[in-house]
């Protein structure tokens, strides 16, 4: 057993002197009350009560001194440690506290603020109009029916019984698709054989095509030509085409229908009336009229009753029909001697724009929601 070391009085171990505890405990203080968020609280509990605080290295040394001397020594970095501890927990709280407050007023949400609202999207009226004219057919029974809108030349024009040098197959009026040659170049002008197509006829020799006699269709879609963009034309443009093709069916069924049509569309007291036309597709063929849904032809001959929707002519011109040309049934594989049938088409904006007294066409297709909004928002 060595004898106790002379030099050394553990009681005298300076880390333990009283006023040493004392200023480590003020200092330890001092830091939590300077410390102005919970952030450096927390690097001041860390420095100042961690395992390698002062006052815990204090504490270690107690384990060194004569039992006579631990008690006091304990006691006294007991207090210093319990007091640090008591006002780090109270500066704790005090920092929470603060930092609730804050967020309370930083993060709160005024209820009563307006706020950003999207405007609720609609269809276009021009595609709820065609759909509505669509379901007229369908109710009676009428199949709606889609087509390719780069369409082969030859169900565009050659199915449809347009010559080879019928006008409208020119540059000057059909858009042509550039395709590729066997040697893998371009092709130029009309040498590609598909174009976009011109009217929604095709449609009618792809149907005939595909289904069985008899055939009753509607096809609604987008057509093009190449005309400039003004206030009645648009190289793009929608157009409606209905086929019948089943036995027994003459011009009789053609104008019923038609009427039909008119007085669903625009009223019971609606009629048609049909003018000798040409069209390659159909023969005989008609320009159809319908009555003028404002003036009910009144204003003809009655200068004090003028008319704007009709220019005061009592009717408003539709489009073209006619009974389908038997060449055409050839094309398609079907029989012309037991089937007939008859077919017309016309177009949506034409239509739309003087059910709704729209002046310029180019209103429909700028994408102005104050134009399309009068519509209603049809979903
Ligand atoms: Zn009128």
């Amino acid at each position: 057993m060595s004898a106790p070391n002379k030099s050394y009085d553990p009681v005298e171990v300076e880390a333990l002197k009283p006023e040493q505890i004392e200023r480590m405990r003020d200092e330890a203080l001092a830091a939590f009350e300077a410390a102005g968020d919970l952030e450096a609280l927390q690097e001041a509990k860390v420095a100042h009560t961690g395992g390698g605080s002062p006052l815990a290295l204090a504490n270690r040394e107690i384990g060194a001194l004569p039992p006579q001397a631990k008690a006091e020594a304990g006691k006294r970095v007991g207090q210093a440690r319990g007091a640090v501890n008591k006002a780090l927990a109270a500066r704790q709280s005090a920092l929470e506290e603060e930092r609730d407050a804050r967020v309370l007023v930083e993060e709160a949400v005024d209820v009563t603020l307006p706020y950003d609202r999207e405007p609720a999207g609609a269809r276009h009226p021009l595609t709820t109009f065609m759909e509505r004219v669509a379901d007229v057919f369908v109710a009676m029974g009428y199949e709606v029916a889609e087509g390719p809108e780069a369409e082969a030349e030859w169900f565009n024009f050659d199915a449809l019984n347009f010559l080879p040098d019928h006008p409208a197959r020119q540059m000057q009026d059909t858009f042509f698709v550039e395709g590729t040659t066997p040697e893998g170049k371009p092709t130029e002008g009309d040498e590609s054989g598909v174009v976009l197509r011109t009217h929604t006829s095709p449609v009618q020799a792809r149907a005939l095509l595909e289904r069985e006699a008899p055939v009753y269709i509607v096809c609604p879609g987008r057509v093009y030509r190449t005309d400039e963009l003004d206030a009645t034309h648009s190289p793009v443009f929608h157009q409606i085409e209905l086929l019948a093709v089943d036995e027994g069916l003459t011009m009789a069924d053609l104008k019923g229908t038609l009427d039909h049509m008119v007085q669903s569309l625009f009223g019971p007291d609606m009629k048609t009336r049909l003018r000798p036309n040409y069209f390659p597709f159909t023969e005989p063929s008609a320009e159809m009229d319908m009555l003028c849904y404002v003036c009910k032809g009144a204003s003809v001959g009655d200068p004090d009753r003028p008319c704007r929707t009709c220019s005061s002519e009592g009717w408003i011109e539709l489009g073209g029909c006619g009974m389908v040309n038997p060449r055409v049934l050839v094309a398609c594989g079907v029989d012309p001697e037991k089937y007939s049938g008859f077919a017309f088409g016309f177009g949506i904006e034409r239509m739309l724009m003087f059910r709704h007294n729209v002046e310029d066409m180019r209103d429909m297709f700028e994408g102005d929601v104050r134009f399309t909004r009068p519509f209603g928002m049809e979903i």
